[in-house]
């Protein structure tokens, strides 16, 4: 029997083997990096641990809890959440506070927000709009001043398009059910219940980084038979009719193989996937696959001489630096950290490919990063042991305004093959967290063991991310 060829050893292809393997169906899982992870990998050096930037569990989706905890037992840690956000010279918690925010922007500052939050409301009252652009969702939310000294600048920073090109439904996915009224009411009156994911205090994390879960799950897959082929990078797919019929992977010699299989899960990129169709797909498909774009995440990891923040994250919403936010990861688990005295930190960059911070050599970025912590005053730059850089071309689908004209032409042209199923963040170019992932990858492969799931339905409703539920695994009608 010919195995299920699984693409992307991240959390979406590893949850697809795993569901697969524990069911005796054969499975092979091509991944182009040495190890297990995707975005939620865990990396090594001189004996401290480093996430891609900050990765914190959380789902409402009680399947894949189950599965963390039952994977990681007593290494699936509870963790207090500090995030705050660095405006002005000055550090404002996350969720905002209403007296550290008062205090913070001044109370003539926090008198404007309140009256531009109050005129807006009015305003929507009597002539109601849609919200098409980030900007107009969030400015209905909270008020256009708010937006402008919390919002804009870092997810302009996050984004690199102005908050007027990004969709608004990236906004209800990401901040959904958070409103100035119910943040300043939930931050007086702490309700218990609380449904709303930005306000959540706790969250769990596997003891040595967010890699730890995944290399636990692949050890699984190959206890069950499953095959894990680390260094092939899937270049492109055979298909005949209505099918595929093999993969096209480069080895790490150069050398390539062709791997046949009864059915093809991939969390690849969705364009690269398009883009590499044996015969070329049609020239429409191509132009649709070049209309959509990724954003880098270039993570500066340091070690750093001491615990110089209590936060978990710091979000930088300053102009005044290019840095967007910054990673403690001792203040996630101690173990990450490689003895009492020194701390592994990443100092995170957004940009394009080959922009001026892509282009920087890997030292001027270690000094870059040195030079904007001292100038946030958050740490001396002789504290910094030791640097490297960590690159990740596509991290962040841009979900830009006009993108679905493009994946509608995708989806309709890769929907004609039976044994092919997009998966995870960048497969499904969904702004998707883990447990979406995880849920993508699970479904996928129940559809392969006889079920009916509809697996762009997972978080189709734009719910999840900051208030309700993962849809339940049910099957579609
Ligand atoms: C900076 C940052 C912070 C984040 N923070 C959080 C957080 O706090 N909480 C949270 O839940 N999520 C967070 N996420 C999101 C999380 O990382 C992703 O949702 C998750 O990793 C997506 O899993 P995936 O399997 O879909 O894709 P990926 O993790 O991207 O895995 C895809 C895999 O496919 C491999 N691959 C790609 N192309 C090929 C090819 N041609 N051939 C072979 N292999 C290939 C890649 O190397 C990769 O290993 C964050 C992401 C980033 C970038």
């Amino acid at each position: 029997m010919e195995p299920v060829v699984v693409i992307g050893a991240g959390p979406s292809g590893l949850a697809a083997a795993y569901e697969l393997a524990t069911h005796s169906t054969p499975v092979v899982l091509l991944e182009q990096l040495p190890q297990v992870g995707g975005l939620s990998r865990t990396l090594q050096k001189d004996g401290a641990r480093f996430d891609v930037g900050p990765h914190r569990f959380f789902t409402k989706n009680t399947e894949v809890f189950d599965l963390w905890k039952n994977l990681l037992q007593e290494d699936l840690l509870s963790v207090p959440r500090l995030t705050r956000i660095f405006y002005n010279k000055k550090f404002f918690y996350y969720p905002l506070a209403p007296m550290n925010a008062l205090f913070g922007v001044g109370p003539l500052e926090a008198g404007q927000i309140f009256l531009s939050y109050f005129s807006n409301r009015v305003k929507e009252r009597f002539s109601p709009t849609q919200p098409v652009s980030f900007e107009d969702w969030v400015v209905s939310q909270f008020g256009r001043r708010l937006f402008e000294i919390f919002f804009k600048t870092y997810t302009e920073k996050v984004w690199g398009i102005p908050c007027t090109q990004i969709g608004a439904d990236w906004a209800g996915q990401r901040i959904k059910g958070l409103s100035l009224w119910t943040a300043f009411v939930n931050s007086v009156f702490k309700p218990q219940g609380n449904k709303i994911k930005s306000l959540v205090d706790e969250f769990v994390f596997p003891r040595l980084g967010a890699g730890m879960f995944y290399e636990t799950m692949a050890r699984h897959i190959e206890q069950h038979g499953g095959k894990i082929l680390l260094g092939r990078t899937v270049t492109g797919f055979r298909h005949e009719g209505d099918r595929i019929r093999s993969v096209v992977a480069r080895n790490g010699d150069g050398s390539t193989e062709e791997i046949e299989g009864s059915a093809f899960l991939t969390s690849a990129p969705l364009t690269e996937n398009v883009m590499g169709f044996l015969p070329q797909a049609p020239p429409e498909v191509m132009t649709a696959a070049q209309g959509l774009r990724y954003r880098s995440h270039v993570g500066v990891d340091l070690i750093v001489e001491g615990n110089p923040f209590p936060d978990n994250w710091i979000y930088v919403h300053s102009r005044e630096v290019n840095l967007a936010r910054v990673a403690n990861y001792r203040n996630f688990s101690a173990a990450m950290a490689p003895d009492e005295r020194r701390t592994p930190i990443t100092v995170e960059y957004f940009c394009f490919p080959g922009d001026a911070i892509m282009s920087r050599s890997d030292e001027e970025l270690v000094e870059l990063a040195k030079t904007e912590m001292h100038r946030m005053k958050v740490m001396k730059p002789d504290q910094v042991l030791s640097g490297f850089v960590l690159r990740n071309e596509k991290a962040y689908p841009v979900i830009e305004l006009g993108y679905e004209t493009h994946m509608n032409v995708l989806r309709r042209y890769i929907g004609q093959f039976r044994n092919f199923q997009p998966i995870g963040r960048c497969g499904m170019f969904r702004y998707n967290n883990q447990d979406h992932a995880i849920v993508t990858g699970l479904l996928a492969a129940r559809n392969l063991l006889g079920s009916k799931y509809d697996v762009w339905s997972v978080n189709i409703e734009a719910e999840y991310h900051e208030s309700g539920e993962v849809p339940p695994l049910n099957q579609s009608h």
